[in-house]
C-alpha cells in the first residue's frame, strides 16, 4: 500500500541536506504540513517547490490534528517538515504517527537531517550506547529529578540546548556529573561558522562565556565502576540525592529504576536514611 503521510526531515542548516527522495516526496503530495509555514517556504522557494502549507506546531488546536487525521483518511497524500532536521524529535510529529497507527493510516519515515546524531557521530565519544535527552525541563523539581537521572548513566548522553540557556545548563550539569566529565558542544553543524568543541564541562563554562546559536551537547557516560548494590550502597545513594534535595519518594522511585531492586525495600531503607522536617514522609505512591 502506497503511504499517506510522509515525514520528511529537512535541513539543519546547509540547505543542501535534503535528500533526492525528500526533494521528490515534497513534490508530489498534496499538501505539505509544517511547524512553521513561513520557515518552510524559504526552504520550498530554493528548491522551486509550490504547494498548499498547513501549519501545525506544539501550540496548534487539538482539532488540527483531527483535520489532518481527516485528510488522511480521506486519501490526502500529506508531507510533515519540521524548522529543521527530523519531526518529531524535539519537534512535532509523534501525535501525528500515533494517530496514523490508530486508524491503519499508512506512514513512512524518511530518514534524514537529525542534529543529535551528527553531533553524536562528530563527537568520537562511545556511539555503541547512548542516550537522547533532548531538551531539559526548564526549572523545578523535574529539572532536578532528570538531572539526578543522568547522574549514574553510564551510556552517552545527548542533550538540545539554546544559546541563552546553555551557561545555566552546564553549571547544572557540573552540580550532578562533576566538572571533569569530558563534554563534545557541537554548535551550528553544517552551518558556516560550525564549530565542534570538545573538553571538559568546567573548561565550557570559560570557553564559552557569551554563547551563540544552536547547541547540541554530547556528555560522557559515567565511568562503569563495579559497585556492590547493598543496603550499605543504596542508603549511601539515598542520602545523597535527599541531600540534593530530592524528595524522599523521587528519590526511593529514582533508586528503585537505576537498580532494578524493590520500591518498597528502598522505601523502608529511605525511612531510616531521612526524617523529613514535618517528621512524616510522603507516601511512596
Ligand atoms: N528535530 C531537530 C533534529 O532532528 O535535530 C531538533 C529540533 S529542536 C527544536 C532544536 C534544537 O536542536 C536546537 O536548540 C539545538 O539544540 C539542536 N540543533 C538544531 N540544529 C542544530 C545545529 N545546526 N547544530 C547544533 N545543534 C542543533
Amino acid at each position: 500500500m502506497e503511504p499517506l503521510l510522509y515525514i520528511v526531515p529537512t535541513p539543519i542548516g546547509n540547505l543542501e541536506d535534503l535528500t533526492f527522495r525528500a526533494l521528490r516526496v515534497l513534490q508530489s503530495v498534496d499538501r505539505i504540513v509544517a511547524e512553521d509555514t513561513r520557515h518552510t517556504l524559504k526552504l520550498l522557494q530554493h528548491y522551486d517547490i509550490h504547494k498548499p502549507l498547513t501549519s501545525y506546531h506544539e501550540h496548534s488546536p487539538p482539532q488540527r490534528l483531527a483535520e489532518l487525521l481527516g485528510l488522511l483518511t480521506a486519501g490526502s497524500r500529506l508531507a510533515l517538515v519540521s524548522d529543521a532536521g527530523t519531526p518529531g524529535i524535539s519537534d512535532p510529529g509523534r501525535a501525528l504517527v500515533q494517530g496514523c497507527w490508530e486508524r491503519g493510516v499508512v506512514l513512512e519515515v524518511l530518514p534524514g537531517a537529525c542534529a543529535c546524531i551528527t553531533a553524536l557521530v562528530s563527537s568520537g565519544l562511545e556511539t555503541g550506547r547512548f542516550v537522547f535527552e533532548g531538551f531539559l525541563p526548564a526549572r523545578g523539581r523535574e529539572r532536578q529529578e532528570r538531572l539526578a537521572q543522568c547522574q549514574h548513566e553510564t551510556r552517552t548522553l545527548i542533550f538540545y540546548e539554546g544559546p541563552h540557556h546553555l551557561r545555566q545548563t552546564l553549571q547544572d550539569l557540573i552540580h550532578w556529573l562533576g566538572t571533569d566529565r569530558e563534554l563534545v558542544l557541537a554548535r551550528e553543524l553544517t552551518k558556516l561558522h560550525a564549530q565542534v568543541w570538545r573538553g571538559t564541562l568546567a573548561q565550557a563554562l570559560v570557553d564559552f562565556p557569551q554563547p551563540r546559536g544552536e547547541f547540541t551537547l554530547v556528555v560522557q557516560g559515567r565511568a562503569v565502576a563495579v559497585e556492590t548494590v547493598d543496603d550499605a550502597f543504596l542508603q549511601a545513594r539515598l542520602a545523597e540525592l535527599l541531600a540534593r534535595g530530592l524528595s524522599p519518594s523521587a528519590a526511593s522511585r529514582l533508586v528503585a529504576q537505576q537498580t532494578g531492586i524493590s520500591r518498597n525495600h528502598i522505601y523502608q531503607l529511605t525511612l531510616s536514611t531521612h526524617h523529613n522536617k514535618e517528621g512524616s514522609l510522603e507516601d511512596p505512591g
